[in-house]
């Protein structure tokens, strides 16, 4: 269940939920949120995968 729902949100804002703007080249493959939440940088040259989570994993229920 927890694994499904990780592979939803893969290419989804993990704060707000919207799709991530997806910048992708034969050099790397940047997802972006619009709102500046979240920000993941894949180089395919390098195999190194960067992620900028700014939600800090805030519980907000
Ligand atoms: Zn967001």
């Amino acid at each position: 269940m927890l694994n499904k729902l990780k592979s939803f949100f893969e290419s989804r804002c993990p704060t707000c939920n919207e799709l991530l703007t997806c910048d992708n080249t034969n050099l790397h493959l940047i997802k972006i949120c619009s709102h500046g939440h979240y920000k993941e940088e894949t180089y395919h040259s390098l195999g190194v995968k960067i992620v900028y989570d700014g939600t800090s994993n805030l519980d907000q229920s």
